[in-house]
């Protein structure tokens, strides 16, 4: 096999073994699909939003991705780290609702990590993601369980840590984190909120899937299809 594209090979003894890593190029197209995702999604985002928000998930979301999207020509040159942060930058003065602050910081967080990168391997996409939910959970001060975007993300992340451990590739390794992920947003439904808008609810928050867990797996889920995509570049 060669080493086109995506790859970069990286000889591991006798045995050739290629480390996937993906480029400034990827995380574009990533962000190109996010917006095309979460605006298909954008009525049923808002729709999970009505019983237990303001009915504004969807519209916010798809507001800020398509302010991200707009600005992406001009970063074409850019590092990933730049690209990531950006996109928070924008999602923050874009988003009006608490998912633009947050996913703002996680982007601005995860751009940190990988800045003055123009290419990211497994380790380096678990570094940037775990300090994007670490980024989550210090401007929102919620936990995992407290029916949030949080129980998405962080059962993802642990999946995605523990699947590296395993010595698993990239792409198996997002496919277990996406898994984590999806199991994660349907476990909101029995939740009981007690963070943000979905709290004043009280009880009657219980039976209901979360808006921004599932924002979030839509995210991951375009992560995945993104380096999926990649690695059939080869
Ligand atoms: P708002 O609640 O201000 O209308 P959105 O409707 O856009 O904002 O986003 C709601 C989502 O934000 C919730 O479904 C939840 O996942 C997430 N969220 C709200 N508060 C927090 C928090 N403190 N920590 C993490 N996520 C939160
Ligand atoms: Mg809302």
């Amino acid at each position: 096999m060669g080493c086109a594209g995506a790859y970069r090979c990286v000889a591991m003894g006798s045995i050739g073994r290629e480390a996937m890593e993906i480029t400034a190029d990827h995380m574009i197209h990533f962000l190109e699909r996010v917006a095309e995702r979460i605006a298909e999604r954008r009525d049923e985002l808002t729709q999970l939003d009505s019983p237990i928000g303001d009915a504004d998930h969807g519209s916010n979301l798809d507001r800020g991705f398509s302010a991200v999207l707009a600005r992406l020509p001009a970063l074409a040159d850019q590092d990933i780290g730049a690209i990531l942060r950006n996109a928070g930058t924008t999602l923050v003065s874009t988003v009006g609702g608490s998912s633009g602050p947050l996913y703002g910081t996680a982007f601005i967080r995860a751009g940190g990590i990988l800045a003055g990168k123009m290419s990211a391997n497994a380790e380096d996409l678990l570094a940037a993601l775990e300090a994007g939910l670490e980024g989550i959970i210090a401007r929102g001060k919620a936990q995992p369980g407290e029916k949030t975007m949080i129980d998405t993300i962080a059962p993802c992340a642990a999946a995605f840590r523990a699947a590296i451990a395993d010595h698993q590739d990239l792409p198996e390794a997002l496919r277990r984190a996406v898994a984590a992920a999806e199991i994660g947003m349907h476990a909101t439904i029995p939740m009981l909120a007690t963070k943000g808008r979905a709290s004043y609810l009280g009880e009657r928050s219980i039976g209901h899937q979360d808006p921004g867990a599932t924002s979030a797996f839509y995210l991951i889920q375009a992560f995945l299809e993104i380096v999926v995509e990649a690695q059939g570049e080869q």
